[in-house]
């Protein structure tokens, strides 16, 4: 179901408790602001999910509420990410759902990033 992009944070949420090592994931990457693994529902050959440590809902949370510091670190860890996966050639899509529209179903920022095969047009019409 999808969830609202702005709000008090769940600290249940289900990412919150990947944070915690309370459910498994299989890791990509982690640094001190973040951590990436992949999708348990992959849309493609790689799908991997990077979010950041720290309880923000969504991007427009993130975007108001992160220190410069988390901010960096986040984005640095997503290139990275792409990088430790050998995407940057032939390429690779980023996408973060926020809010209902979007359909984000987590109520904990994260960006998608898909490769491995060619993406297509960017959205559904
Ligand atoms: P959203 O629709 O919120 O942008 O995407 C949420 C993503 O989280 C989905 O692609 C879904 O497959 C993934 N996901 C949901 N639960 C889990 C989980 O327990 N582990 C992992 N690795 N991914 C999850």
């Amino acid at each position: 179901m999808p969830v609202d992009a702005l709000g008090a944070y769940d600290d249940n949420n289900i990412f919150a408790r990947i944070l915690r090592g309370e459910i498994p994931c299989k890791q990509v990457h982690e640094t001190p602001h973040a951590l990436a693994f992949h999708d348990i529902n992959p849309q493609a050959p790689t799908h991997v999910l990077v979010i950041p440590k720290g309880p923000y809902r969504s991007w427009a949370d993130f975007s108001a509420k992160a220190s410069e510091a988390e901010i960096a670190g986040f984005v640095r860890a997503v290139g990275e990410t792409a990088k430790l996966l050998g995407l940057e050639e032939p390429g690779y899509r980023l996408l973060a759902n926020a809010g209902v529209n979007a359909h984000q179903e987590v109520p904990h920022l994260h960006v998608h990033i898909f490769g491995g095969r060619a993406l297509g047009p960017m959205l559904a019409r």
